[in-house]
């Protein structure tokens, strides 16, 4: 079972992968859309609700940096929708976490 950050990690890359290829033309991520991966990553990392967390796009923490976010904003709504044909269950899964209006506790509160 992938924890809720593994999915939402997949989710990303997902997304940004379907961006670059029909914006990019690149057939592997450009090294502008694997730089915005990284950073998601690296902000999933350090995310501190884990896996109580609700998905990015609905959390009360903004912790991209606004260029960072307008452009993953970008790429959702031009991704979104798409990830429903080439990924159905993540897409749906998706759909689901997003339910999930609060984030729960940090587990691991300092
Ligand atoms: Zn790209």
């Amino acid at each position: 079972m992938q924890t809720r950050i593994e999915r939402e990690k997949q989710t990303i890359q997902d997304m940004i992968a379907l961006y670059c290829r029909k914006h990019h033309n690149s057939s592997s991520l450009c090294p502008e859309c694997l730089d915005l991966l990284k950073y998601a990553h690296q902000r999933l990392n350090k995310c501190p609700y884990q896996n109580g967390k609700t998905t990015c796009a609905k959390c009360l923490v903004h912790c991209y940096h606004p260029q960072r976010r307008n452009k993953i904003k970008i790429i959702m709504r031009s991704s979104g929708p798409r990830m429903l044909f080439y990924h159905p269950v993540a897409a749906i899964r998706y759909l689901f976490d997003k339910r999930r209006r609060e984030p729960i506790t940090p587990l691991n509160k300092k």
